[in-house]
């Protein structure tokens, strides 16, 4: 359960850019979960709620889309895209893929008032 403090994290940056624009309130936030990243929907969603009490972000809607992996082979030298661990290239078939992206949350949008 690495989402605790993942959400830690991301309600410090929400808030940090919410007061930035001189925000009271945060009404809406978009994230971005990367494919790889071993984090887990309702428990993202229930940490949130949980890290976002008594903050600019409390009570906020929380938009969330996955976002695929994008790696690259070293033995085609394809870069390539893929949803899950363990994955093997579609062009050669090579486990030996360094990943690129898609293994981390991302924040994406915040919306104030
Ligand atoms: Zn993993
Ligand atoms: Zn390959």
């Amino acid at each position: 359960m690495h989402e605790i403090s993942l959400c830690l994290s991301t309600i410090e940056l929400i808030e940090q850019q919410a007061r930035q624009h001189g925000a009271r309130r945060v009404t809406a936030v978009w994230l971005e979960i990367g494919a790889l990243s071993c984090i887990e929907e309702h428990a993202l969603r229930f940490s949130f709620a949980s890290a976002s009490r008594r903050t600019l972000a409390e009570g906020c809607q929380l938009h969330l889309s996955v976002q695929p992996a994008r790696a690259w082979c070293w033995d085609c030298s394809a870069s390539i895209v893929i949803e899950r661990h363990n994955e093997a290239c579609p062009h050669c078939g090579s486990h030996v893929l360094r990943i690129e992206s898609g293994e981390s949350l991302r924040l994406k949008q915040l919306e104030v008032e």
